[in-house]
């Protein structure tokens, strides 16, 4: 275990003129707007990115559109499971490129970029490339008497909405992506892509991969740029669908968008403030490692991750002894060296924000450990956790989505569940306890997509995820996602 030097074709990829994947190959850009791509380890701009102008943008969708109605059209279902399962095997075989490119831009430890943007994505896809041959509709018998002695019989079809926006976030910038690609292209949709500005570079090489597995050209397309770019995709008229993936404000923007733009279908996946509740009996070691190893990955950039920890007043001093020694045992460095699995946060804004919070804490919490930057070149801080004193401390109500967890104790159940359900947010939660009735029990209580036992943050292609209230709409995953990404068609006979 070491440093790790960069491969010579991901030293070559860096170099490239990047700009968009479209029609099946890089999009050269007439673009003279360039975006920085920032190795968030060292602060240094290691490419840049041409942002999509008007041309760009057209032939995105016009492209996607046409293999909307020919190329995918004519791919049967068996063959779509054939070429998604061919792209995860590619995904593997050029795992190690794709995970030093991804490490470089994000900053997420080089173990992280293996084993989710590439190993993860190629389970979810052989996940979805499972449902190809399985999308159908249903026969059923309309219940009207017949009048003359005519019956009739009717069925549904399940059909591609069409030309699919995802716009997907810096946090898991292959992994999201992928869901999407993969939802879309399983159910005959074609897409067109808008990474985050901040991690841009990963899937132009990942679309490349896509068509060597002989996905058409036009099924998937890259357009890259800010948020203005995501704006245009969402309004433009071919656009048939929304799938977005990030905070809370853009989300609700996007969906406002949608709707204005003729009612295009929106599926949001956004933030959350995801609470873990530490029961009397529960297993302090147990919770405490389970937290440390879900609060703080990606330095707590993961968004169905634990940020406030209720905890039953009989336990709190135990927990708060154990957590401070697990933290410092965290090491922080360079994310490309193997032996690190806790590197810098994404990009500078999450930096300034993640500091503005520990401002906030060491004014008004008590610091258990960290809520410092580490004195080094980057975006480096420290894992942190606090202990707050009142329940409407900002840290217990307010995405940080950094390594920052915010310990606060509770007497009673019935305290615990207004803790927990007082919060505009609802993505997931977690119940820590030895007494699995009473765990079953507060599950319908909670108001969270996703409610875990005993573990937080695990999430399984064969199991729906999502969030509820302003944690979005829809769901990804298990056979939840065909509703978002087809729609029903009726057809009735009369014989
Ligand atoms: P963000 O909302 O700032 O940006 C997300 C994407 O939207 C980016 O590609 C951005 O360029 C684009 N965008 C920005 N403004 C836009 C606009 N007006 N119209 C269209 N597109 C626009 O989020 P972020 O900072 O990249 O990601 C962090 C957030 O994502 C956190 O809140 C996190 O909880 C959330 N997240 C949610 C999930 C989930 O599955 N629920 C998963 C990962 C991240």
């Amino acid at each position: 275990m070491g440093y790790i030097t960069l491969l010579p074709q991901v030293q070559a990829f860096l170099r490239r003129d990047h700009a968009h994947f479209i029609a099946g190959q890089y999009h050269c850009s007439a673009s003279t707007t360039r975006l920085p791509v920032v190795d968030p380890s060292t602060g240094e701009t290691v490419a840049t990115i041409r942002e999509a102008d008007e041309a760009d943008l057209q032939a995105a969708v016009s492209t996607a559109k046409a293999a909307f109605h020919g190329a995918w059209a004519d791919t049967l279902p068996y063959q779509r499971g054939v070429i998604l399962n061919r792209f995860a095997d590619l995904l593997e075989a050029h795992g190690e490129e794709l995970a030093q490119i991804e490490t470089v831009c994000s900053g997420k430890s080089i173990h992280l970029s293996r084993a989710f943007e590439v190993a993860q994505s190629a389970v979810f896809l052989r996940y979805y490339a499972g449902w190809a041959t399985k999308i159908n509709g249903e026969t059923m018998s309309p219940s009207i008497p017949s009048v003359a002695g005519e019956r009739y019989t009717a069925f549904t079809r399940r059909e591609p909405v069409g030309v699919v926006a995802g716009i997907v976030p810096w946090n898991f910038s292959v992994m999201i992506a992928i869901w999407k690609i993969a939802s879309a292209l399983v159910t005959g949709c074609t897409i067109v892509i808008k990474p985050s500005e901040s991690t841009p570079l990963s899937l132009l090489r990942v679309a490349e991969l896509a068509i060597e597995a002989g996905v058409p050209a036009g099924a998937l397309n890259i357009l890259n740029g800010t948020g203005s770019t995501g704006q245009k995709l969402i309004q433009h008229r071919d656009i048939a669908k929304v799938s977005f993936t990030g905070s809370v404000p853009t989300g609700i923007a996007v969906g406002q968008m949608a709707m204005g733009a003729g009612l295009t279908r929106a599926t949001l996946e956004l933030g959350g403030k995801n609470a873990a509740a530490l029961l009397a009996d529960v297993d302090v070691e147990q919770a405490v490692a389970g937290l440390v190893h879900t609060g703080y990955v990606h330095q707590g950039q993961v968004c169905a991750a634990p940020e406030r920890v209720y905890v039953h007043r009989s336990r709190l001093d135990e927990v708060l002894e154990l957590i401070g020694p697990a933290l410092s045992a965290i090491k922080i460095g360079n994310p490309l060296d193997e032996a690190v699995h806790f590197g810098p946060l994404a990009n500078r804004a999450q930096y300034d924000k993640v500091l503005a919070y520990f401002d906030h804490a060491h004014a008004h919490n008590r610091v258990i450990h960290g809520a410092k930057a580490v004195d080094r070149p980057g975006y480096f801080v420290e894992p942190t956790a606090v202990l707050a004193d009142n329940p409407d401390d900002r840290l217990l109500r307010e995405e940080t989505f950094g390594p920052v967890i915010t310990f606060y104790p509770f007497d009673t159940e019935e305290e615990l569940l207004d803790l927990i359900n007082d919060s505009p947010y609802g993505l997931t939660a977690s119940v820590w306890t030895n007494n699995l009735s009473k765990a079953l029990r507060l599950v319908p209580l909670i108001e969270a997509g996703t409610v875990w036992i005993n573990m937080h943050t695990f999430l399984d292609p064969a199991v729906p995820f999502g969030g509820i209230k302003s944690s979005g709409v829809g769901r990804e995953f298990g056979s939840a996602f065909i509703d978002d990404y087809t729609e029903l068609k009726s057809v009735m006979i009369r014989y």
